[in-house]
C-alpha cells in the first residue's frame, strides 16, 4: 500500500511538471511576425534560402529566375516597382529647388565618377541633415534627392496607366501582384506647378474652405490618395487578382499616416525609420497603423514598415542589430504581426539574419 501510494506519488509529481511546463510555455511563447513583406529580391539560392529562414513570406521578383525561386522556397512574388509618372517634374519654391540641387550634386561635373559623387553628396546630405524622406521636426527642410513626376498633370492618368501597362505586360507570369513606391511630394508636402495650384484653388472654393496651409494640406493630401486609389483601381481592373503592396514614401509631413485612405491591400506606414526614433513613438505609430487601417476600406490592411541600413560610414543612418531587435520587439508589442522591411538584402546580413530569425515565422 505504501508501495503503491509511493509510486502515485512519484507519478503525480512527474506528471504534474509536464503539464505545468505544457501550460507554462504556451503562455510564455513570444509572439512573431507571421507575414513579412522585404523590398530586396530572391537573386540567388542561397539568398532566396536566407529570406525562406527568417520568415520573409512576400518579395519583389524581376526575372523568370528569380520567381522560381521564390516560388521554390513559399513565398509570394510581386512584379513592379511602379512609381509616378507625369509629363513634368514637381514644382517647388526656389528655395526647396536650391536645396535639391545640391544635396543631389547637380552642379558637379558629369564626368565625375559614380564613387567621387557619392562622396559628394553623401557629405552634403549629412551637412544638411537630408533624412531620405523620412519624417521631420516641422518647418525642417528635406526635400528629395531623386526627382518625381507631378502625377495630377498627367491628363487622365495616361502617362501612369501606360506605365503600369508595360509593368504588367512584362511581367513574369504567375506574379500575384505589383510593387508600388514613391508615390508622394518631393517636398513632403505639395506641388505648385500652375496645374496643381488651379487644382487646389478650385477643391478650397468648391469646399467653401479659406485658403488656410492646412486646407492646402487638404488638397494635397487628397490629390495624392486619389491618385493611388486610381493606379490601384487600373491594376485591379487589368489583373483582378492582383494584390498591390505600397510603401508610403518620402513622408506626406502635414499626414504622415494617411495610408489607409487608400485602397493598397498591403499598405506599408513607416513606423521605424531607418534613422532611429524613440520606441514609444514606433509603439504609437504602429498601434495607428493596425487600429486604423481598415477605417476606409475592408480590404486595406496596415503593415508596420521598418528601415533598415547594415552599411556604416553612409549618409543613409546605419541601424545595429540590438536598435533593430527593440523596434521589432515594440512592434510586436504594440500588436503587430505582420512587417515591412527595406533594404531588404540588409536584412540577411550577419547579425540582422539572427534577429529576423529570432522574432520572424521560421521556414517550415
Ligand atoms: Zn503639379
Amino acid at each position: 500500500m505504501k508501495f503503491a501510494k509511493t509510486v502515485l506519488a512519484a507519478m503525480a509529481a512527474l506528471s504534474l511538471p509536464v503539464l505545468f511546463s505544457g501550460c507554462v510555455s504556451k503562455q510564455q511563447e513570444s509572439p512573431r511576425f507571421h507575414r513579412v513583406f522585404c523590398w530586396g529580391t530572391p537573386g540567388n539560392e542561397e539568398v532566396a534560402r536566407k529570406y525562406a529562414q527568417i520568415g520573409v513570406t512576400d518579395i519583389r521578383v524581376g526575372s523568370k529566375k528569380t520567381y522560381e525561386l521564390a516560388v521554390k522556397y513559399g513565398m509570394t512574388p510581386y512584379c513592379g516597382v511602379f512609381t509616378p509618372a507625369g509629363p513634368y517634374t514637381q514644382v517647388m519654391t526656389e528655395e526647396e529647388k536650391k536645396y535639391h540641387d545640391y544635396i543631389s550634386g547637380q552642379d558637379l561635373p558629369k564626368k565625375l565618377s559614380r564613387a567621387e559623387r557619392t562622396r559628394i553628396t553623401d557629405k552634403r546630405c549629412i551637412e544638411k541633415g537630408f533624412l531620405f524622406g523620412g519624417e521631420t521636426e516641422k518647418g525642417v527642410m528635406n526635400v528629395m534627392a531623386h526627382k518625381i513626376a507631378c502625377f495630377n498633370s498627367d491628363e487622365n492618368y495616361s502617362l501612369s496607366k501606360k506605365k503600369l501597362d508595360r509593368i504588367l505586360d512584362s511581367a513574369v507570369p504567375g506574379v500575384k501582384g505589383i510593387y508600388f513606391d514613391g508615390i508622394s511630394y518631393m517636398n513632403q508636402r505639395g506641388c505648385f506647378c500652375a496645374k496643381c495650384l488651379a487644382d487646389c484653388k478650385k477643391f478650397l472654393a468648391e469646399k467653401k474652405l479659406p485658403d488656410t496651409q492646412e486646407n492646402r494640406d487638404l488638397f494635397y493630401r487628397e490629390a495624392l490618395v486619389k491618385y493611388y486609389n486610381a493606379m490601384i483601381d487600373y491594376v485591379k481592373s487589368k489583373r483582378p487578382d492582383f494584390k498591390v503592396m505600397a510603401h508610403l514614401w518620402p513622408v506626406f509631413r502635414p499626414d504622415p499616416l494617411f495610408g489607409n485612405r487608400t485602397k493598397t491591400d498591403y499598405c506599408g506606414q513607416t513606423v521605424a525609420w531607418y534613422f532611429p526614433w524613440p520606441l514609444d513613438k514606433v509603439s504609437r505609430y504602429t498601434d495607428f497603423v493596425l487600429k486604423h487601417a481598415k477605417d476606409h476600406y475592408a480590404n486595406a490592411e496596415g503593415i508596420p514598415f521598418v528601415g533598415l541600413n547594415a552599411a556604416k560610414g553612409q549618409a543613409l543612418s546605419h541601424k545595429t542589430p540590438e536598435q533593430l531587435e527593440k523596434e521589432l520587439q515594440t512592434v510586436l508589442a504594440a500588436g503587430g504581426r505582420t512587417l515591412m522591411v527595406c533594404n531588404g538584402h540588409d536584412m540577411i546580413k550577419p547579425g540582422y539574419f539572427e534577429v529576423f530569425r529570432k522574432y520572424c515565422t521560421k521556414e517550415k
